[in-house]
């Protein structure tokens, strides 16, 4: 076992097995813990007005049981194997018929890749079992935030110390860059914030953002972070003036940074060095 574990190939094929049978369980936090978040916001407020709790239906990940939002038909575990699931029903409910999104698949797809692209990578190891983790997180938070405008304490803050403990053995980088990483992510972006805030009077990001950007500062420490704002800046502007352009979106709509700044951080950790060597080499 441990000689086939450095046969790379074998690497990838079980990382990207992992990675769609992670995905299946992303799509439910996706869909679930934002609704579990108003919930608790629901309840807290309540207990705030001095009101009785309100009568929610509980809902937790692994609870109800996976079932189709038209009829309610209960997904058995054939109709739940990730990606050939969704194709073999050919995209449909198996009782009514009506289409199931196809971002359920792409979700599984893209984590599948993205792990095999880990290994092949990284190769066995522990810096191999964090980049699984910091993925995964990266995957949730993306189309967490790009449907709801939210990137969740319950994911950002494990990321960040999760970040700081792989460090400790120097999985991605030394310790002392990892810590000012994590501080100088959250305050830069929080400087921007109150700058934008003071100049215009509006809010640009939430906070949700300084605490993702700290914790990729927290993986790869401070020496990523000029790259991650760069190139989520980049694309964030590129894909806002575009909306705007197509008229999707009016200019006030608030349009989510957290899915640039996951995706600056996952490209940070597999080519961030050889970047940030090529952009130095640049300007000397
Ligand atoms: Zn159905």
């Amino acid at each position: 076992m441990e000689e086939l574990l450095h046969y790379p190939g074998y690497l990838v094929g079980i990382c990207s097995l992992l990675g769609l049978i992670i995905g299946s369980f992303l799509n439910v936090v996706i869909h679930r813990l934002p609704k579990m978040m108003e919930n608790e916001w629901a309840r807290q407020c309540a207990e705030l007005r001095g009101e009785e709790a309100p009568a929610i239906e509980p809902l937790s990940l692994s609870r109800p049981a996976s079932h189709c939002p038209d009829c309610g038909h209960a997904i058995s575990a054939l109709e739940n194997i990730p990606l050939l699931s969704w194709l073999l029903l050919g995209g449909r409910c198996r009782a009514c018929r009506k289409p199931i999104s196809p971002r359920y698949p792409l979700v599984e797809a893209l984590t599948g890749a993205l792990f095999a692209l880990a290994a092949w990578k990284l190769g066995s190891g522990w810096p191999l079992v964090g980049a699984l983790f910091f993925l995964a997180a990266a995957v949730a938070l993306t189309f967490i935030d790009f449907d709801t405008q939210l990137l969740p304490d319950d994911i950002t803050l494990p990321l960040l110390w999760a970040g700081l403990l792989f460090n400790l053995g120097g999985a991605f980088t030394d310790l002392s860059s990892a810590v000012i990483g994590a501080a100088a992510g959250y305050l830069s972006l929080w400087l921007v914030y109150w700058a934008f805030k003071l100049a215009t009077g509006k809010e640009g990001m939430g906070h949700g953002d300084f605490k993702l950007l700290a914790a990729i500062g927290a993986w790869l420490g401070w020496q990523m972070l000029p790259l991650t704002i760069l190139f989520s800046s980049f694309v964030g502007a590129l894909v806002g003036i575009l909306l705007i352009v197509l008229a999707r979106h009016g200019r006030h709509v608030p349009i989510p940074f957290g899915p640039y700044l996951a995706t600056a951080g996952v490209i940070a950790l597999f080519w961030g060095p050889a970047l940030t060597r090529a952009w130095l080499g640049h300007l000397q």
